[in-house]
């Protein structure tokens, strides 16, 4: 039976809060839904009208966009690419198979670099050869007749600032293991950040040709880690190679491109281009160039670009050779000229109708964001993470764990995992010994994981990320008091704590009455800032008289939703009305502090 969806029409960015008032649902099973999906977010934030697509899309719900792209329900093969926000609104019938993108993971000095550039130069033809001195950040091989697109920053550190950014551009990870000195503690890392972003390894069992080689300790290393190899009767592509003798660079590329048959990435070339931007510079000559990975659809010299906040059609684009082309399709890296200003690498990029619809998308992405400006970042404290469990925001307790001793992480680790049985889940993403590190925390940024210490501390860089990234980091020295926090974060028993914090006081200086409204408090900003959506308190010869919301906030007749200090203007808090010249209105915003 034909059944009839209800068609809602989706701007560029919405809040969760609109979003189900859209679809007349309770926000909790949008943000469901948006768990599902593997995205964290809360009532206020906003998500672009891909991701809100998918939602509506599962939840019934036919949708428009306001550039009149008629989008229709997600398809499921997209789910395992890990494209699939990407992908969101695409027919499964458009798709086509596209290259995988590939990036190589694995401790310092294993031959990561070495690797890249050996894969990059065997593909040269005679003609090109020299030719290849771009570096935009990703290039693309051949193998049997199939391209591959390498990511050419290696690490996990690019990967992972990725991903806290919200792109997720990497289908394969190629595990670069050293065979003399087997896996280190970067090797462990990223593997964490592999198996955290869902991304499959094959594993490059690099030096192959050093006389201090030894394989299989490697191999046994890497089956206590959970990669078993597949000579060894696990599932784990082990692939020995020297970069050094060019030996065993084909079997890699063969082993990328079976796990890719597995991964099976697609795209729809027809749609309008999506993707990362990977970095952006200024060149002399060209002005600002973009390198950008194509995810979806094709791009097209004279496309309107957006990024964030800039935006310009393509005035001129490249090839990762550095030769000019007109279109690029999925998982092409490319250089573009054109955007009005710098993007970020890991912002995502996407096509617009005209210049003029970009104008609108930034314009209507600023007041958005003036309107939640105090909604927290990815983020999820403990003491928060129950309350988002209630909202049905969250699942699963992502922990990241890290002790002095191996001593003392193994009952953490132990008597955490009893904790594990009941709705919660608690998934332990990385335990490891040593200080808390800025790779700890952009893993948690990116998972949005909580990190808990035990006798070591963050280093000062840690400590910074984890202010930018909004990371809660919580140290400990008892171990039961750990536990005992996590235990009760997952009964809801961890009591958050609030406080208060003024942020702009006024004065009354003059009362109107007004028919059918009431009193309304004629005001001189002082200090700071007034907001709609704050709350303010009427303090009279240093008593308070009264705090409650705000009900109207007007600045010369118009409703604003901000007035600063310098300005007059007129407000009313809902059920109050006795204001006197020289009162002092102070108005402030609750916010949640750490335990
Ligand atoms: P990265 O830090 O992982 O990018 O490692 P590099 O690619 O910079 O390599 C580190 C060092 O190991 C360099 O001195 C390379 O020349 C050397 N190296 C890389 N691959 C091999 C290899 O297969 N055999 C030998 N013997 N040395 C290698």
């Amino acid at each position: 039976m034909a059944e009839t969806k209800t068609l809602i029409e989706i701007p560029a960015f919405v809040t969760v809060r609109e979003l189900a008032t859209m679809m007349g649902v309770s926000p909790i099973n949008v943000i469901k839904e948006l768990m599902a999906n593997g995205i964290m977010a809360n009532i206020n934030q906003q998500i672009d009208f891909e991701t809100a697509a998918i939602v509506a899309g599962e939840m019934g719900y036919d949708v428009v966009a306001h550039e009149e792209v008629v989008v229709e329900a997600p398809v499921d093969e997209t789910e395992k690419t890990g494209w699939r926000k990407v992908l969101a609104g695409e027919r499964a019938g458009d798709l086509q198979p596209r290259p995988p993108v590939v990036t190589m993971l694995g401790h310092v000095d294993h031959g990561k670099t070495s690797l890249l550039d050996i894969i990059r130069k065997a593909n040269v033809t005679a003609g090109e050869a020299g030719g290849i001195t771009q570096h935009i950040g990703a290039y693309q091989t051949l193998k049997d007749g199939r391209l591959v697109t390498f990511l050419d920053t290696p690490g996990h550190e690019a990967f992972t600032a990725m991903r806290a950014r919200g792109a997720q551009a990497t289908d394969i990870a190629i595990l670069v293991v050293a065979a003399d000195d087997g896996v280190m503690p970067q090797t462990r890392e990223a593997v964490d950040h592999a198996r955290a972003a869902h991304v499959p390894i094959v594993v490059a069992l690099n030096k192959i040709d050093l006389p201090g080689a030894r394989p299989d300790r490697v191999k046994q290393q890497l089956s206590e880690m959970g990669l078993v190899p597949d000579d060894w009767d696990g599932d784990t592509m082990v692939i020995p190679v020297s970069a050094r003798e060019k030996l065993g660079i084909d079997d890699l590329l063969e082993a990328v491109l079976l796990v890719a048959e597995e991964a099976d990435p697609k795209a729809n070339p027809g749609a309008p281009a999506s993707g990362t931007v990977l970095e952006a510079k200024i060149e002399r000559g060209k002005g600002i160039m973009t390198t950008a990975l194509i995810q979806n659809g094709t791009l097209r010299l004279g496309d309107t670009m957006l990024v964030g906040e800039h935006y310009g059609r393509i005035k001129a684009m490249y090839d990762y050779t550095g030769k000019r082309i007109q279109t690029a399709a999925p998982s092409t890296p490319v250089s573009v000229s054109g955007l009005d200003g710098m993007p970020q690498a890991g912002e995502q990029f996407r096509v617009v109708d005209s210049e003029k619809t970009a104008r609108r998308i930034i314009d209507e992405a600023r007041e958005a964001a003036r309107e939640t400006p105090t909604s927290r970042g990815r983020g999820p404290t403990l003491d928060e993470f129950f309350a988002r469990l209630l909202e049905g925001e969250a699942k699963t307790l992502n922990l990241i764990v890290k002790a002095d001793v191996q001593g003392s992480l193994e009952p953490i680790v132990t008597s955490l995992e009893r904790l594990n049985g009941g709705e919660v889940e608690l998934d332990i993403l990385r335990s490891a010994t040593g200080p808390i590190t800025e790779s700890d925390v952009m893993l948690a940024s990116a998972s949005g994981a909580i990190i808990l210490g035990f006798n070591v501390d963050a280093d000062p860089i840690a400590r910074n990320a984890a202010a930018v990234e909004e990371v809660q980091i919580r140290t400990y020295s008892i171990i039961y008091k750990l536990i005992e926090d996590v235990e009760k974060a997952m009964k809801g028993m961890l009591a958050p704590t609030f406080e208060d914090v003024v942020i702009g006081r006024a004065e009354v200086r003059q009362v109107f009455k007004i028919r059918g409204v009431g009193n309304i408090a004629g005001s001189y900003m002082r200090t700071g800032e007034g907001r709609r959506n704050a709350k303010a308190r009427i303090v009279r010869n240093s008593r308070l008289l009264h705090s409650g919301t705000i009900s109207s906030l007007k600045h010369l007749q118009e409703n604003v939703r901000e007035v600063k200090a310098g300005f007059e203007f007129g407000v009313s808090l809902d059920g109050f009305e006795d204001y006197q010249p020289g009162d002092i209105i102070e108005f402030y915003v609750t916010q949640r502090v750490e335990a």
